[in-house]
C-alpha cells in the first residue's frame, strides 16, 4: 500500500489544479488518471500532423488579479495569453442578423443599440439588468464564501436583493421582462453552447456571470492549451507530486464513515489527509460499491441532479489553400443557428432530430500561430452541438456497425451546417475525426458524454450547487458539479478546496510582476 498526504481522483483541471496548490504547500499528493493524457476536457490529442483540444475553445479570468491569473501567480508558473479579437469574440449568425459580440459590456450595449435602434428600450433594460446583477453576484462572492457559510452570512443578504429576486429566473424570463424581440433573442444568448442550454432553461444568474465574464476578456493560450496543461503538470511533478496516467480508480473502500483507501491498477493508495474527487459525483459514489457506504440523505444529495447535455464533436485538418478569413473566420467563435430561434432548436436536437442543427466552430490556428497544431500553413476546426447520447448509447452496446452508422450520418447532417459557411470545405479536408457522447464517456469518464457536469438550471445553481465536503470527513469534490464548470470555474473550485483543506488562502499572494501574461495579437 503507498501512502500520500493527499490522493485525487482524476487528473482534469480540477484534480490538476488541486494538487498544484497542494504540492505548492510541500504536501506529498498522489494523481490517478484513467486517460493517457492530462487535462480531462482541456486535453490535447495528436491525429497524424494535427493536434486537438478535446473541448475547450476560449476562457476568461487570465489577468494577473482574476481567478486564473491568481492561480498561476500562486504555483509560480507563467503562461501567456492572446486575447481574442476585441471587436470580436464571438461571431454570431441567425437568418436575420450577423453580429460580431465585442469585447467590453458598454461596447456591446453600443453596438446593439446602432444596429438596432428600434429596440433601445429592451437592449437598455437587459445591459442595465446584467450588470446589476453581475455586481451583486460579484460583491455576494467577497462577502459569503458560498462553500464555507457561517451563521452571520444570512445578515449580509438583504444588500442582494436582486439577486434574491432574480434567483429562479431563466434568460427566457428576463427575455419576457424586457419585451426583447425574438431576433434580438438569439444574438444575446448567442454564446448558449457554453452552458449548453436554451433561453427557457439557463439560469440567468449563469447566464449573467459568462456573458459578463467573456466581455471582460476573452483568451487562448498562446502556445495552446497543451501548454497551460503541459505547465500545472510540470509544477506537480517538479515539487514531487505524482501523476499515475492510464490509471482509471476501480473501487473507493469505505468503512466506519471513512474512506480507507483507493484501488486502482490492483494497488492500494491511502491518503493520510483526505481525498479529493475530480470525478463525477455520481460516479465517485458507484465506486464505493457499497450501499452502506453513505447514509440515505446524502446519498440522494450526492445523486439526485440532472445532467447537462451531450455534444456531438467535428475535427478537421485542413491543407494549406484553405484561407479562413474567405468564410468569416478568424480569431474569434463562430455560432451558427440557421433556424434563429434557440429554443426550439434544442428542443429539436435534443429529442434526436439532427436535421440541419445549430453549430459552433472554432479555428484554434487563427487564435495562436505559436506552438505547432498544424503543418505550416495549414487549419485546423473544431465544431460541436449538443445532441442526446442515448441513441449512440444503446447502439454502442448493441450493434456496432449500426453504432458506426449513426455516427457517419449525425457527421453528415452536422456537415450540412458547417456547409452553409464553408461550402467547399471538403477540397480543404486532409483528415476529419468525429467524436459522439459515447466517446466522451469511454475516454474521460462523463456519464452519458453530459459536458458542463450538473444542468445549470436555476434548482441546480447558486446555493444549490453540491458543494466540495461530503459526510465522509476525509472526502471532497473539486470538479464541474461540486462549484462551477468552465477552466476558470474548476480552477476557482480547486482554489476553495485547498483553502478548505489548510486553511490557506489561495491566490492571496502579492502578484508577482509578469512579463507578457496577456498579450493582444
Ligand atoms: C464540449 C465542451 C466544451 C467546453 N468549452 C469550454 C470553453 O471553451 N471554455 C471553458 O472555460 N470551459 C469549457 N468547457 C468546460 C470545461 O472544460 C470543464 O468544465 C472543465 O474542464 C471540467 O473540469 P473537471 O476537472 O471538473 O472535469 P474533467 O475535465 O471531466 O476531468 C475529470 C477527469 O477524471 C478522469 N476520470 C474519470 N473517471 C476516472 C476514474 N475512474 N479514475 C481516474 N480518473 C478518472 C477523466 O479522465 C478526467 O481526466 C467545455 C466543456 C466541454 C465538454
Amino acid at each position: 500500500m503507498e501512502s500520500f498526504d493527499y490522493v485525487i481522483l482524476g487528473a482534469g483541471l480540477g484534480g490538476l489544479a488541486t494538487a498544484a496548490c497542494l504540492t505548492r504547500q510541500g504536501y506529498q499528493v498522489l494523481v490517478l488518471e484513467k486517460h493517457y493524457l492530462p487535462g480531462g476536457c482541456c486535453h490535447t490529442f495528436d491525429y497524424g500532423e494535427y493536434s486537438f483540444c478535446a473541448d475547450v475553445h476560449y476562457i476568461s479570468q487570465c489577468k494577473p488579479g482574476q481567478k486564473i491569473g491568481k492561480f498561476l501567480n500562486y504555483i509560480e508558473r507563467y503562461v501567456p495569453f492572446n486575447s481574442l479579437d476585441p471587436d470580436c469574440i464571438d461571431r454570431i449568425i441567425t437568418p436575420e442578423v450577423d453580429f460580431k459580440i465585442p469585447l467590453g459590456w458598454e461596447n456591446l450595449r453600443s453596438r446593439l443599440l446602432s444596429i438596432f435602434p428600434e429596440s433601445d428600450k429592451a437592449i437598455n433594460d437587459y445591459c442595465d439588468r446584467i450588470k446589476q446583477l453581475h455586481q451583486e453576484i460579484h460583491d455576494l462572492m467577497q462577502d459569503v464564501r458560498w462553500f464555507n457559510r457561517k451563521w452571520y452570512d444570512w445578515i449580509k443578504l438583504p444588500k442582494y436583493w436582486h439577486l434574491f429576486w432574480q434567483r429562479h429566473w431563466t434568460l427566457q424570463d428576463l427575455y419576457n421582462h424586457v419585451g426583447m424581440p425574438l431576433k434580438l433573442q438569439a444574438v444575446l444568448a448567442g454564446q448558449s453552447g457554453d452552458y449548453a442550454l436554451p433561453p427557457k432553461e439557463i439560469a440567468l444568474i449563469t447566464h449573467t456571470s459568462l456573458v459578463w465574464n467573456y466581455s471582460e476578456g476573452s483568451y487562448y493560450p498562446k502556445y495552446h492549451f497543451k501548454h497551460l496543461v503541459n505547465t500545472i503538470v510540470e509544477a506537480i511533478t517538479s515539487r514531487g507530486g505524482v501523476i499515475k496516467f492510464s490509471t482509471p480508480v476501480e473501487d473507493i473502500q469505505v468503512r466506519e464513515g471513512m474512506i480507507q483507501g483507493v484501488v486502482a491498477d490492483g494497488k492500494t493508495y491511502q491518503a493520510k489527509r483526505a481525498y479529493i474527487s475530480d470525478l463525477d459525483p455520481k460516479l465517485t459514489v458507484q465506486l464505493m460499491h457499497n450501499s452502506q457506504a453513505l447514509s440515505q440523505r446524502e446519498y440522494h444529495r450526492l445523486t439526485d441532479y440532472e445532467y447537462s447535455t451531450s455534444a456531438f464533436h467535428i475535427y478537421l485538418g485542413l491543407d494549406s489553400r484553405f484561407q479562413p478569413e474567405n468564410y468569416g473566420i478568424g480569431n474569434w467563435n463562430v455560432w451558427y443557428y440557421p433556424t434563429g430561434d434557440l429554443n426550439q432548436a434544442y428542443d429539436q436536437q435534443l429529442a434526436g432530430d439532427m436535421n440541419h442543427p445549430w453549430i459552433f466552430l472554432s479555428c484554434p490556428t487563427m487564435k495562436s500561430s505559436e506552438g505547432k497544431i498544424a503543418p505550416v500553413g495549414h487549419h485546423i476546426l473544431e465544431i460541436a452541438t449538443v445532441c442526446p447520447s442515448q441513441p449512440f448509447e444503446k447502439l454502442h452496446k448493441t450493434n456496432p456497425q449500426a453504432y458506426k452508422a449513426k455516427k457517419r450520418e449525425v457527421y453528415q447532417q452536422v456537415m450540412t451546417s458547417v456547409q452553409d459557411l464553408i461550402p467547399d470545405l471538403n477540397k480543404y479536408a486532409r483528415m476529419k475525426i468525429f467524436g459522439t457522447p459515447t466517446t466522451s464517456e469511454f475516454y474521460l469518464g462523463q456519464p452519458h458524454g453530459n459536458i458542463y457536469g450538473a444542468k445549470l438550471v436555476p434548482h441546480q445553481v447558486g446555493l444549490h450547487r453540491l458543494g466540495y465536503r461530503t459526510e465522509l470527513p476525509n472526502l471532497f469534490f473539486v470538479g464541474a458539479t461540486a462549484g462551477y464548470p468552465s477552466v476558470p470555474g474548476v480552477i476557482g473550485n480547486a482554489m476553495d478546496v485547498v483553502e478548505l483543506l489548510t486553511g490557506k488562502t489561495v491566490g492571496g499572494d502579492k502578484q508577482k510582476p509578469q512579463p507578457e501574461l496577456v498579450l493582444s495579437r
